[in-house]
């Protein structure tokens, strides 16, 4: 039985499981792309909130151009004000290197046994799995949701298979208990990348649109991503 509200009675949230979505990313910078997906998902899914997670230092990928301080404030500017998204820095505040596997430990290390927690993969990030650290654990402590991406391949790779056929289920409302299961979520197609804005401020072009505004409004304050930089 959880606390009392004062007016003597059990509070919901005392009494339903929570359900918590998880975006890591390099968000160098974060985009429409994560930020539309983010929020359709967790409208869709019914959220009770979505925690952007920008990495570290990612293990699989190149070193982010800007700091990592820069990037969770550009997080930060583009979920002001929306209450379901959330920015979740603990990465960022880890002197190794950002695992989603240690992320997901430590997130169900603090939740309700029954919670239930949502791991949203792009495609492309689904599809590299195999090569994470500590993969096939990541399903003892979440659900994947893979987001599908318009610039996506349409085969998984052949050690996903098995995975798939096992664990998969058609509809993302039907997955039941913490985790342990993976579904495909539609969302509208942005075929935008962290790369092509980098590489559209790298040349000169304006990136207006691309992200929400006080993102390029950081952006062009700090001089990010010129070519200068
Ligand atoms: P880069 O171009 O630098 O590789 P990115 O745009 O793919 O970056 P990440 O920070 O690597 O962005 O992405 C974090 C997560 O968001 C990944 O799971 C990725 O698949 C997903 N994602 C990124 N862009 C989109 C998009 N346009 N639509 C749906 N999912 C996306």
């Amino acid at each position: 039985m959880g606390d009392l509200s004062p007016a003597g009675n059990v509070r919901a949230s005392d009494v339903l499981p929570r359900r918590i979505g998880v975006l890591g990313g390099t968000f160098d910078p974060v985009h429409i792309g994560h930020l539309r997906g983010a929020l359709e998902v967790a409208e869709m899914m019914a959220l009770d909130e979505l925690r952007l997670t920008p990495n570290a230092r990612p293990p699989h990928r190149d070193t982010p151009q800007v700091s990592a301080l820069d990037r969770l404030a550009m997080v930060e500017c583009a979920v002001a004000g929306v209450a379901t998204l959330v920015v979740d820095p603990r990465e960022l505040q880890r002197d190794k290197p950002s695992y989603t596997i240690d992320t997901l430990e430590l997130m169900r290390a603090e939740l309700a046994a029954d919670d239930q927690l949502f791991l949203l993969l792009g495609w492309d990030a689904f599809c590299g799995l195999p090569m994470w650290h500590r993969w096939e654990e990541l399903l003892q402590h979440c659900h994947i949701l893979v987001l599908q991406r318009p610039d996506a391949d349409s085969e998984p790779p052949d050690a996903l298979r098995n995975l798939l056929a096992a664990r998969s289920v058609s509809d993302p409302l039907a997955l039941k208990g913490p985790g342990g299961q993976i579904a495909f979520v539609w969302q509208t197609p942005l075929a935008v990348s962290a790369t092509q804005i980098r590489q559209l401020l790298a040349s000169g072009k304006s990136v207006r649109y691309l992200v929400p505004d006080a993102v390029l409004a950081y952006i062009d304050a700090h001089g990010l991503y010129r070519a200068s930089n």
